[in-house]
């Protein structure tokens, strides 16, 4: 239903850094996995949106900020796969606006956008408030804000094939906690997966458990969040960030994102300079995509 553009590949980054730590660092470029649904996103919608079908809907629902990766994806994916969708937007102030590059390409797609403010925006999990929509709408396939849920999770365990059981530690960025959830509940034992949050505050430890509950049959002690990179909080940047990405990607031809993966990227590089990792260890890091939202929020790096 979704097609897979293009199998993921992984190459090796080759630092002087890693070298003269013992390590050996590799980037799986879920980026390139699709041209318009990159990466955790295409992964996160793939079962959902069978699910939707077999549920005999025709209409996707969703919300996001004006950036949002995931309306970006999921108004694609629904273009793709034959779904009307519907994206309810964070910001009445936007109402009025021309529509900024993520939200025109959502349009594009045949997405119906409606913006909420900011309160209103808040209900986006009550029942009350879904019941609302679907009185305005008419029913339709609920994906909550980020894309997560079970089956997304359930996606995400693809991020990880048999092949990469060989790496020592398995890193990604972390919003709400979906993808680092799948690739968890993939991995091994004596793997560690690192995630790095992109946002400020200790919740997402207790957020991730909470996703894994369902998993219950195994017990999962092999996975933490890094909590010392976001920066300011979710979409903040600083000219050390943006930097980093800019000297980032002329040396090894790499696009980052400032919002995900450029603070994961940043933090391994950190944690390596500061001998956090046992000398021959191979490290996975997980290219998350996002790379509209760095184009389209018009920052210049
Ligand atoms: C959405 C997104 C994430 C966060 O994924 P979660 O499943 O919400 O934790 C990470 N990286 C990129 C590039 C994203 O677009």
């Amino acid at each position: 239903m979704l097609q897979l553009y293009k199998e993921p590949f992984i190459q090796e980054i080759e630092d002087q850094l890693f070298k003269d730590k013992g390590l050996r660092v590799y980037i799986k470029r879920e980026d390139q996995i699709h041209p318009t649904v990159s990466g955790n996103k295409w992964r996160k919608l793939k079962y959902n949106l069978h699910e939707a079908k077999t549920q005999g809907h025709d209409t996707l629902l969703t919300f996001g900020g004006a950036y949002s990766n995931h309306i970006y994806a999921t108004a694609a994916a629904a273009h793709e796969a034959g779904f009307k969708s519907i994206g309810i937007i964070r910001g009445e102030e936007l109402e009025d606006k021309p529509l900024n590059k993520t939200l025109s390409f959502a349009t594009e797609q045949g997405m119906q956008l409606a913006f909420a403010d900011r309160e209103t925006y808040r209900q986006k999990s009550e029942s009350n408030f879904i019941k609302t929509l679907e009185e305005e709408y008419g029913k339709f396939y609920l994906l909550p804000e980020g894309g997560t849920n079970n089956l997304a999770i359930k996606g995400c365990e693809e991020i990880l094939s048999d092949n990469d059981k060989q790496y020592d530690i398995v890193c990604c960025a972390v919003g709400t906690g979906g993808t680092i959830s799948g690739i968890i509940a993939a991995s091994l034992p004596d793997q560690h997966v690192l995630g790095f949050s992109a946002l400020k505050g200790d919740f997402l430890k207790s957020e991730v458990q909470r996703l894994l509950e369902n998993y219950s049959a195994k017990k999962f002690k092999n996975w933490s969040i890094n909590t010392d990179y976001h920066f300011g909080g979710y979409a903040k940047t600083n000219h050390e960030l943006l930097d980093f990405i800019t000297d980032f990607e002329q040396r090894h031809h790499v696009p980052l994102d400032q919002v995900y993966t450029g603070k994961m990227m940043f933090g391994i590089y950190d944690l390596i300079s500061k001998n956090r990792f046992r000398s021959g260890a191979k490290i996975l890091l997980i290219h998350t995509g996002g790379l509209q939202g760095a184009l389209n929020s018009g920052i210049k790096y």
